[in-house]
């Protein structure tokens, strides 16, 4: 596992909403599929024998069999064409999450142990976080787009390397 794939997989222990089946979380189909990662839209209903949700499959007396399922957005932008698409639930691979921001990355180190804000060693002085907040970190980019130095400072903060 990469540095980089390690403080991701740190940030996302700290806020474990970053993993949720979301809006906006990004998934890998089984087996994995290169037209990849989707975006959640939404969970949804599937049923059996409609292949789709209708009102009336969860009526009671119905035959309909209704499992969970999600709708999906392929596709980067509208220039390359995007499409939705529905799957059901155990059709969903690997859970990438959703985007990393400041405030989950600011969560992580808050949760740091102690020493780190108590002067002792490997302490992160006061001048290094505000200028990582005020100065280097992109607030209009999730982690994934921040610069190398930016990283490699998070890496260095958060995982010791
Ligand atoms: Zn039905």
């Amino acid at each position: 596992m990469t540095d980089h794939a390690q403080l991701k997989q740190r940030i996302q222990e700290c806020c474990p909403e970053l993993l949720e089946l979301s809006f906006g979380c990004e998934v890998y189909l089984k087996p994995y599929d290169e037209e990849g990662p989707y975006r959640v839209l939404g969970k949804i209903g599937i049923c059996n024998r409609h292949k789709k949700t209708h009102e009336e499959c969860y009526e009671p007396g119905n035959k309909c069999d209704v499992n969970d399922g999600y709708w999906l957005l392929g596709g980067d932008d509208e220039s390359d064409g995007m499409w939705e698409f529905q799957v059901l639930e155990n059709e969903i691979g690997e859970i990438l999450g959703h985007p990393i921001e400041l405030q989950h990355v600011l969560r992580t180190i808050k949760k740091l142990p102690d020493n780190k804000w108590r002067g002792g060693w490997g302490c992160i002085p006061d001048d290094d976080l505000a200028k990582f907040v005020l100065y280097d970190w992109d607030l209009t980019q999730d982690l994934d787009h921040q610069s190398e130095e930016t990283k490699s400072w998070l890496e260095k903060v958060i995982l010791g390397i």
